[in-house]
Protein backbone atom coordinates (compact mmCIF):
# COMPACT_ATOMS: atom_id res chain seq x y z
CA UNK A 1 0.00 0.00 0.00
CA UNK A 2 1.50 3.39 -0.63
CA UNK A 3 1.66 5.85 2.09
CA UNK A 4 1.11 9.28 2.01
CA UNK A 5 4.09 11.86 2.06
CA UNK A 6 3.22 14.17 5.10
CA UNK A 7 7.01 16.14 5.95
CA UNK A 8 6.78 19.20 4.39
CA UNK A 9 9.42 20.87 2.31
CA UNK A 10 10.45 24.16 2.69
CA UNK A 11 11.59 26.52 -0.16
CA UNK A 12 13.19 29.78 0.12
CA UNK A 13 14.25 32.18 -2.62
CA UNK A 14 17.87 32.09 -2.96
CA UNK A 15 19.52 34.31 -6.11
CA UNK A 16 23.05 33.95 -6.37
CA UNK A 17 25.39 32.57 -3.89
CA UNK A 18 26.95 35.61 -2.21
CA UNK A 19 27.89 34.13 1.50
CA UNK A 20 25.33 36.69 3.27
CA UNK A 21 22.69 36.08 1.37
CA UNK A 22 23.57 32.04 1.32
CA UNK A 23 23.29 31.91 5.12
CA UNK A 24 20.50 34.23 5.30
CA UNK A 25 18.42 31.73 3.37
CA UNK A 26 20.07 28.83 4.44
CA UNK A 27 18.95 30.09 8.00
CA UNK A 28 14.90 30.44 6.84
CA UNK A 29 14.71 27.46 4.93
CA UNK A 30 16.25 25.25 7.96
CA UNK A 31 14.35 27.37 10.56
CA UNK A 32 10.97 26.69 9.15
CA UNK A 33 12.00 23.06 9.89
CA UNK A 34 12.17 24.05 13.54
CA UNK A 35 15.65 25.19 12.90
CA UNK A 36 19.32 23.65 13.32
CA UNK A 37 18.56 22.90 17.03
CA UNK A 38 15.61 20.31 16.13
CA UNK A 39 18.33 18.10 14.17
CA UNK A 40 21.04 18.79 16.10
CA UNK A 41 22.45 18.80 19.54
CA UNK A 42 25.30 19.76 21.01
CA UNK A 43 28.53 18.09 21.18
CA UNK A 44 27.03 15.65 18.00
CA UNK A 45 29.19 14.20 15.26
CA UNK A 46 27.82 15.67 12.24
CA UNK A 47 28.16 14.42 8.30
CA UNK A 48 27.60 17.13 5.50
CA UNK A 49 27.02 14.79 2.44
CA UNK A 50 28.20 17.18 -0.35
CA UNK A 51 27.90 16.46 -3.98
CA UNK A 52 31.49 16.10 -4.95
CA UNK A 53 31.29 14.10 -8.30
CA UNK A 54 34.74 15.52 -9.78
CA UNK A 55 37.51 18.40 -8.86
CA UNK A 56 35.13 20.98 -10.64
CA UNK A 57 34.46 24.97 -9.78
CA UNK A 58 31.43 25.83 -8.08
CA UNK A 59 30.33 27.43 -10.68
CA UNK A 60 29.94 24.77 -12.80
CA UNK A 61 27.28 23.80 -10.68
CA UNK A 62 28.53 20.22 -10.62
CA UNK A 63 28.94 19.79 -7.21
CA UNK A 64 27.50 21.67 -3.99
CA UNK A 65 28.09 25.16 -4.21
CA UNK A 66 30.88 25.75 -1.14
CA UNK A 67 28.36 28.61 -0.13
CA UNK A 68 25.63 26.13 0.66
CA UNK A 69 28.04 23.92 2.51
CA UNK A 70 29.93 26.71 4.42
CA UNK A 71 26.10 28.25 5.66
CA UNK A 72 25.17 25.04 6.71
CA UNK A 73 28.21 24.17 9.00
CA UNK A 74 28.09 27.58 10.47
CA UNK A 75 24.51 26.76 11.41
CA UNK A 76 25.37 22.87 12.98
CA UNK A 77 29.00 25.02 15.21
CA UNK A 78 25.99 27.48 16.24
CA UNK A 79 24.48 24.72 18.04
CA UNK A 80 27.46 23.29 19.14
CA UNK A 81 27.60 20.38 16.55
CA UNK A 82 30.84 19.61 14.68
CA UNK A 83 30.87 19.66 11.20
CA UNK A 84 32.52 16.93 8.86
CA UNK A 85 32.15 17.35 5.39
CA UNK A 86 32.22 14.43 3.29
CA UNK A 87 31.68 12.35 0.04
CA UNK A 88 33.04 9.71 -1.97
CA UNK A 89 33.38 11.16 -5.47
CA UNK A 90 32.89 8.88 -8.79
CA UNK A 91 36.57 7.19 -9.19
CA UNK A 92 39.10 5.92 -6.89
CA UNK A 93 38.77 6.80 -3.21
CA UNK A 94 42.24 8.33 -1.55
CA UNK A 95 43.36 10.88 0.64
CA UNK A 96 45.68 13.29 -1.69
CA UNK A 97 42.63 13.08 -4.57
CA UNK A 98 40.25 14.02 -1.52
CA UNK A 99 42.38 17.19 -0.84
CA UNK A 100 42.67 17.87 -4.93
CA UNK A 101 39.02 17.80 -5.04
CA UNK A 102 38.26 19.93 -2.21
CA UNK A 103 40.80 22.21 -2.88
CA UNK A 104 38.88 22.19 -6.56
CA UNK A 105 35.43 22.65 -5.54
CA UNK A 106 35.35 24.66 -3.09
CA UNK A 107 35.60 23.29 0.64
CA UNK A 108 38.43 23.71 1.74
CA UNK A 109 37.45 27.03 1.79
CA UNK A 110 34.23 26.36 3.12
CA UNK A 111 35.88 24.48 6.03
CA UNK A 112 37.82 27.62 6.83
CA UNK A 113 35.23 29.91 7.04
CA UNK A 114 32.82 28.07 8.69
CA UNK A 115 34.93 25.57 10.88
CA UNK A 116 34.10 22.36 9.58
CA UNK A 117 36.69 19.64 9.38
CA UNK A 118 37.03 18.19 6.11
CA UNK A 119 37.00 13.89 5.72
CA UNK A 120 40.24 12.26 4.80
CA UNK A 121 39.58 8.75 6.14
CA UNK A 122 39.22 6.63 2.97
CA UNK A 123 38.52 3.27 5.09
CA UNK A 124 35.11 1.91 4.64
CA UNK A 125 32.87 -1.08 6.94
CA UNK A 126 30.18 -3.19 6.15
CA UNK A 127 26.85 -2.79 7.51
CA UNK A 128 23.73 -4.86 7.81
CA UNK A 129 20.83 -3.50 6.26
CA UNK A 130 17.89 -5.95 6.82
CA UNK A 131 15.12 -3.91 5.61
CA UNK A 132 17.07 -3.12 2.35
CA UNK A 133 15.28 -4.08 -0.81
CA UNK A 134 18.14 -6.15 -2.44
CA UNK A 135 20.53 -4.73 -0.09
CA UNK A 136 21.05 -6.43 2.89
CA UNK A 137 24.43 -5.69 3.42
CA UNK A 138 26.19 -1.97 2.08
CA UNK A 139 29.71 -1.05 1.61
CA UNK A 140 30.02 2.43 3.04
CA UNK A 141 32.39 5.19 4.21
CA UNK A 142 33.59 4.83 8.11
CA UNK A 143 32.67 8.34 8.75
CA UNK A 144 29.21 7.76 8.18
CA UNK A 145 29.01 4.70 10.97
CA UNK A 146 30.56 7.16 13.27
CA UNK A 147 28.29 10.65 12.54
CA UNK A 148 25.31 10.92 15.34
CA UNK A 149 23.51 13.00 12.39
CA UNK A 150 23.86 13.12 8.84
CA UNK A 151 22.70 16.21 6.87
CA UNK A 152 22.33 15.14 3.38
CA UNK A 153 23.51 18.06 0.51
CA UNK A 154 22.41 17.19 -2.83
CA UNK A 155 22.70 19.58 -5.83
CA UNK A 156 20.01 19.48 -8.18
CA UNK A 157 20.79 18.26 -11.69
CA UNK A 158 19.76 16.26 -14.93
CA UNK A 159 21.14 12.92 -14.78
CA UNK A 160 20.88 10.53 -18.28
CA UNK A 161 20.18 7.62 -15.94
CA UNK A 162 17.65 8.34 -13.33
CA UNK A 163 16.26 11.53 -14.72
CA UNK A 164 16.99 14.43 -12.29
CA UNK A 165 19.72 13.66 -9.40
CA UNK A 166 18.20 14.67 -6.26
CA UNK A 167 18.31 13.73 -2.53
CA UNK A 168 17.91 9.68 -2.87
CA UNK A 169 20.53 9.71 -5.93
CA UNK A 170 23.30 11.99 -3.91
CA UNK A 171 23.53 9.29 -1.42
CA UNK A 172 24.92 7.16 -4.02
CA UNK A 173 28.43 8.41 -2.72
CA UNK A 174 28.12 7.00 0.82
CA UNK A 175 29.22 3.77 -1.28
CA UNK A 176 32.90 3.99 -1.22
CA UNK A 177 34.91 5.02 -4.27
CA UNK A 178 35.02 1.99 -6.85
CA UNK A 179 33.03 -0.03 -5.03
CA UNK A 180 30.32 2.02 -6.81
CA UNK A 181 31.50 0.16 -10.35
CA UNK A 182 30.40 -2.38 -8.80
CA UNK A 183 27.27 -1.90 -7.76
CA UNK A 184 26.19 -0.72 -10.70
CA UNK A 185 27.28 -4.67 -12.28
CA UNK A 186 25.78 -5.95 -9.84
CA UNK A 187 22.33 -4.74 -9.60
CA UNK A 188 20.81 -5.47 -12.84
CA UNK A 189 18.47 -5.12 -14.53
CA UNK A 190 18.68 -1.16 -13.91
CA UNK A 191 15.22 -1.29 -11.64
CA UNK A 192 17.18 -3.11 -9.58
CA UNK A 193 19.72 -0.53 -8.91
CA UNK A 194 16.95 2.13 -8.15
CA UNK A 195 15.92 -0.09 -5.57
CA UNK A 196 19.53 -0.32 -4.22
CA UNK A 197 19.48 3.67 -4.51
CA UNK A 198 16.33 3.39 -2.32
CA UNK A 199 18.17 1.15 0.20
CA UNK A 200 20.65 3.07 0.44
CA UNK A 201 18.53 5.88 0.85
CA UNK A 202 16.61 4.23 3.62
CA UNK A 203 20.09 2.95 5.62
CA UNK A 204 21.26 6.57 5.73
CA UNK A 205 17.78 8.21 6.72
CA UNK A 206 19.55 11.73 6.89
CA UNK A 207 18.14 14.34 9.66
CA UNK A 208 17.72 16.64 6.93
CA UNK A 209 18.03 17.25 2.65
CA UNK A 210 18.36 20.47 2.30
CA UNK A 211 18.65 20.92 -1.87
CA UNK A 212 21.39 23.09 -3.21
CA UNK A 213 18.89 24.62 -6.76
CA UNK A 214 20.27 28.23 -6.57
CA UNK A 215 21.76 27.28 -9.66
CA UNK A 216 21.48 23.91 -11.00
CA UNK A 217 22.88 21.82 -14.07
CA UNK A 218 20.61 21.07 -17.02
CA UNK A 219 21.30 19.23 -20.51
CA UNK A 220 23.72 16.76 -20.48
CA UNK A 221 24.21 16.15 -16.51
CA UNK A 222 25.19 14.98 -13.75
CA UNK A 223 28.77 16.07 -15.12
CA UNK A 224 28.60 17.64 -18.19
CA UNK A 225 25.74 19.99 -18.42
CA UNK A 226 25.08 23.68 -18.38
CA UNK A 227 24.58 25.99 -15.42
CA UNK A 228 20.68 26.66 -14.46
CA UNK A 229 19.51 29.87 -12.29
CA UNK A 230 16.84 28.15 -10.57
CA UNK A 231 17.32 30.70 -7.43
CA UNK A 232 16.09 28.46 -4.38
CA UNK A 233 17.24 26.16 -1.80
CA UNK A 234 14.63 23.65 -0.33
CA UNK A 235 14.77 21.20 2.44
CA UNK A 236 12.93 18.30 4.46
CA UNK A 237 13.32 15.89 6.72
CA UNK A 238 12.18 13.61 3.85
CA UNK A 239 14.60 13.01 0.99
CA UNK A 240 11.69 11.37 -0.98
CA UNK A 241 9.07 14.13 -0.22
CA UNK A 242 11.79 16.84 -1.39
CA UNK A 243 13.14 15.11 -4.67
CA UNK A 244 8.83 15.31 -5.77
CA UNK A 245 9.34 19.59 -5.24
CA UNK A 246 12.22 19.40 -7.20
CA UNK A 247 11.21 17.78 -9.93
CA UNK A 248 8.07 19.57 -10.54
CA UNK A 249 10.25 22.61 -9.75
CA UNK A 250 12.14 22.31 -12.89
CA UNK A 251 9.19 20.96 -14.79
CA UNK A 252 9.52 17.12 -14.39
CA UNK A 253 6.86 14.59 -14.03
CA UNK A 254 8.20 13.79 -10.09
CA UNK A 255 7.60 9.94 -11.90
CA UNK A 256 10.04 10.56 -14.51
CA UNK A 257 12.71 10.28 -11.90
CA UNK A 258 13.28 6.98 -11.41
CA UNK A 259 14.77 6.88 -8.29
CA UNK A 260 11.03 7.99 -6.93
CA UNK A 261 9.00 5.81 -9.47
CA UNK A 262 10.23 3.12 -7.64
CA UNK A 263 9.63 4.40 -4.57
CA UNK A 264 6.41 5.04 -5.57
CA UNK A 265 6.31 0.77 -6.46
CA UNK A 266 7.44 0.30 -3.00
CA UNK A 267 5.55 2.02 -1.30
CA UNK A 268 7.80 4.73 0.33
CA UNK A 269 5.33 7.68 -1.11
CA UNK A 270 2.90 8.53 -2.81
CA UNK A 271 5.00 10.46 -5.75
CA UNK A 272 2.53 13.01 -5.71
CA UNK A 273 2.91 17.09 -5.36
CA UNK A 274 -0.41 17.52 -3.78
CA UNK A 275 0.71 15.34 -0.68
CA UNK A 276 3.38 17.06 0.02
CA UNK A 277 3.01 20.09 2.58
CA UNK A 278 4.54 23.56 1.42
CA UNK A 279 6.37 25.69 4.02
CA UNK A 280 7.96 28.86 3.01
CA UNK A 281 7.94 31.10 -0.35
CA UNK A 282 5.49 30.26 -3.14
CA UNK A 283 6.63 27.28 -5.41
CA UNK A 284 4.61 28.68 -8.62
CA UNK A 285 6.56 31.82 -9.46
CA UNK A 286 9.97 29.87 -8.87
CA UNK A 287 9.06 27.04 -11.51
CA UNK A 288 11.37 26.94 -14.41
CA UNK A 289 9.41 25.22 -17.10
CA UNK A 290 11.68 25.23 -19.65
CA UNK A 291 14.19 23.57 -17.82
CA UNK A 292 16.65 21.51 -20.58
CA UNK A 293 15.87 18.05 -20.08
CA UNK A 294 19.12 15.45 -20.53
CA UNK A 295 19.27 12.84 -22.88
CA UNK A 296 16.81 10.28 -20.93
CA UNK A 297 18.21 6.91 -20.75
CA UNK A 298 14.83 5.58 -22.47
CA UNK A 299 12.21 7.32 -24.08
CA UNK A 300 8.17 7.58 -22.96
CA UNK A 301 6.57 4.41 -24.17
CA UNK A 302 3.47 6.87 -24.28
CA UNK A 303 6.01 9.02 -27.36
CA UNK A 304 5.99 5.85 -29.53
CA UNK A 305 3.82 4.12 -32.21
CA UNK A 306 1.35 1.91 -30.17
CA UNK A 307 2.65 -1.23 -31.66
CA UNK A 308 6.23 -0.74 -30.22
CA UNK A 309 5.28 0.83 -26.73
CA UNK A 310 5.22 -2.86 -25.23
CA UNK A 311 9.05 -3.51 -26.52
CA UNK A 312 10.38 -0.41 -24.68
CA UNK A 313 8.43 -1.67 -21.55
CA UNK A 314 10.08 -5.30 -21.38
CA UNK A 315 13.07 -3.60 -22.32
CA UNK A 316 12.80 -1.03 -19.16
CA UNK A 317 11.54 -4.20 -17.10
CA UNK A 318 13.51 -7.01 -18.64
CA UNK A 319 12.14 -8.66 -15.32
CA UNK A 320 8.68 -8.71 -16.98
CA UNK A 321 6.56 -11.34 -19.09
CA UNK A 322 6.10 -10.24 -22.45
CA UNK A 323 3.21 -12.68 -23.96
CA UNK A 324 2.82 -11.12 -27.15
CA UNK A 325 2.95 -12.45 -30.66
CA UNK A 326 6.69 -11.39 -31.25
CA UNK A 327 9.12 -13.33 -29.81
CA UNK A 328 10.59 -11.95 -26.55
CA UNK A 329 14.27 -11.76 -28.65
CA UNK A 330 12.84 -9.49 -31.17
CA UNK A 331 11.29 -7.36 -28.64
CA UNK A 332 14.60 -7.13 -26.47
CA UNK A 333 16.51 -5.91 -29.62
CA UNK A 334 13.21 -3.21 -30.54
CA UNK A 335 13.75 -2.19 -26.66
CA UNK A 336 17.16 -1.60 -27.10
CA UNK A 337 16.93 0.56 -29.67
CA UNK A 338 15.35 3.07 -27.48
CA UNK A 339 18.00 3.57 -24.75
CA UNK A 340 20.95 5.78 -25.29
CA UNK A 341 24.07 4.09 -25.91
CA UNK A 342 27.61 5.67 -25.23
CA UNK A 343 29.90 6.57 -27.28
CA UNK A 344 33.88 8.29 -26.89
CA UNK A 345 34.04 11.86 -28.84
CA UNK A 346 36.73 13.38 -30.58
CA UNK A 347 37.87 14.71 -27.28
CA UNK A 348 38.69 10.99 -26.17
CA UNK A 349 42.42 11.25 -24.96
CA UNK A 350 42.24 7.47 -24.47
CA UNK A 351 43.01 8.34 -20.56
CA UNK A 352 41.66 5.01 -19.29
CA UNK A 353 39.45 6.29 -16.39
CA UNK A 354 36.71 5.22 -18.07
CA UNK A 355 37.81 1.36 -18.63
CA UNK A 356 39.21 1.43 -15.75
CA UNK A 357 35.50 2.03 -13.66
CA UNK A 358 33.26 0.12 -16.60
CA UNK A 359 31.78 -2.40 -13.84
CA UNK A 360 31.52 -4.93 -17.30
CA UNK A 361 34.64 -4.43 -18.83
CA UNK A 362 32.67 -3.45 -22.06
CA UNK A 363 35.66 -0.70 -22.99
CA UNK A 364 39.04 -1.25 -24.57
CA UNK A 365 41.65 1.57 -25.98
CA UNK A 366 43.18 1.23 -28.69
CA UNK A 367 45.13 3.93 -29.98
CA UNK A 368 44.79 6.37 -27.10
CA UNK A 369 40.66 6.44 -28.02
CA UNK A 370 37.84 4.80 -25.82
CA UNK A 371 35.71 2.07 -27.80
CA UNK A 372 32.64 0.57 -25.86
CA UNK A 373 30.97 -2.88 -26.50
CA UNK A 374 27.30 -2.12 -26.90
CA UNK A 375 26.91 -5.81 -26.36
CA UNK A 376 28.68 -6.02 -23.35
CA UNK A 377 27.26 -2.87 -22.02
CA UNK A 378 25.00 -2.31 -19.22
CA UNK A 379 24.08 1.46 -20.21
CA UNK A 380 25.10 2.60 -16.43
CA UNK A 381 26.45 5.61 -17.82
CA UNK A 382 29.55 5.56 -15.47
CA UNK A 383 31.87 6.23 -18.18
CA UNK A 384 29.52 9.46 -19.29
CA UNK A 385 29.93 10.53 -15.96
CA UNK A 386 33.17 10.08 -14.95
CA UNK A 387 35.54 10.99 -17.95
CA UNK A 388 37.63 13.72 -17.12
CA UNK A 389 37.30 15.36 -20.83
CA UNK A 390 33.68 14.81 -20.93
CA UNK A 391 33.93 13.05 -24.17
CA UNK A 392 31.33 10.26 -23.64
CA UNK A 393 28.60 11.16 -25.79
CA UNK A 394 24.83 9.61 -25.56
CA UNK A 395 23.00 8.68 -28.66
CA UNK A 396 19.80 7.26 -29.49
CA UNK A 397 20.21 4.45 -31.86
CA UNK A 398 19.10 5.82 -35.29
CA UNK A 399 15.60 3.61 -34.65
CA UNK A 400 15.17 5.42 -31.94
CA UNK A 401 15.88 8.58 -33.15
CA UNK A 402 13.75 7.86 -36.22
CA UNK A 403 10.29 7.06 -34.29
CA UNK A 404 10.82 9.29 -31.52
CA UNK A 405 12.67 12.00 -33.77
CA UNK A 406 15.21 12.62 -30.36
S1 LIG B 1 36.34 8.56 -23.08
FE1 LIG B 1 37.10 9.95 -21.52
S2 LIG B 1 37.64 8.64 -19.81
FE2 LIG B 1 37.47 7.31 -21.60
S3 LIG B 1 39.54 7.20 -22.41
FE3 LIG B 1 38.50 8.85 -23.49
S4 LIG B 1 39.04 10.70 -22.33
FE4 LIG B 1 39.50 8.95 -20.99
S1 LIG C 1 30.38 1.19 -21.50
FE1 LIG C 1 29.83 2.91 -20.15
S2 LIG C 1 27.59 2.78 -20.03
FE2 LIG C 1 28.29 0.81 -20.80
S3 LIG C 1 28.51 -0.48 -19.01
FE3 LIG C 1 30.53 0.44 -19.40
S4 LIG C 1 30.58 2.30 -18.12
FE4 LIG C 1 28.43 1.62 -18.26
Amino acid sequence: MQSTTTAPVAIVRCADYELSAVETAVRRTIDLLGGMSTFVQPGQRVLLKVNLLRPAAPESACTTHPAVVAAVAKLVAEVGGRALIADSSGGPYQAGLLRTYYRKCGYTWAAEVSGAELNEDVSSVQVAHPEGIVLRRLDVITPLTQADVVINLPKLKTHNLTGLSLAVKNLFGVIPGMVKTGYHGKLQPQERFFEGLLDIYTYVRPALNLMDAVVGMEGNGPSGGDPRPVGALLASTDGLALDVVCADLVGYDPLAVYTTATAVKHGLTSGRLEDVPLLGDELAPLRVPDYRKGMAASVDPGLLPKGLRGAVRVQEEEGGQHRGLVHRALYDWLGKQFVVVPSAGPNCTGCGVCARHCPVEAITIVNKHAYMDLDKCIRCYCCHELCPQLAVELKMPWLGRLLTRK
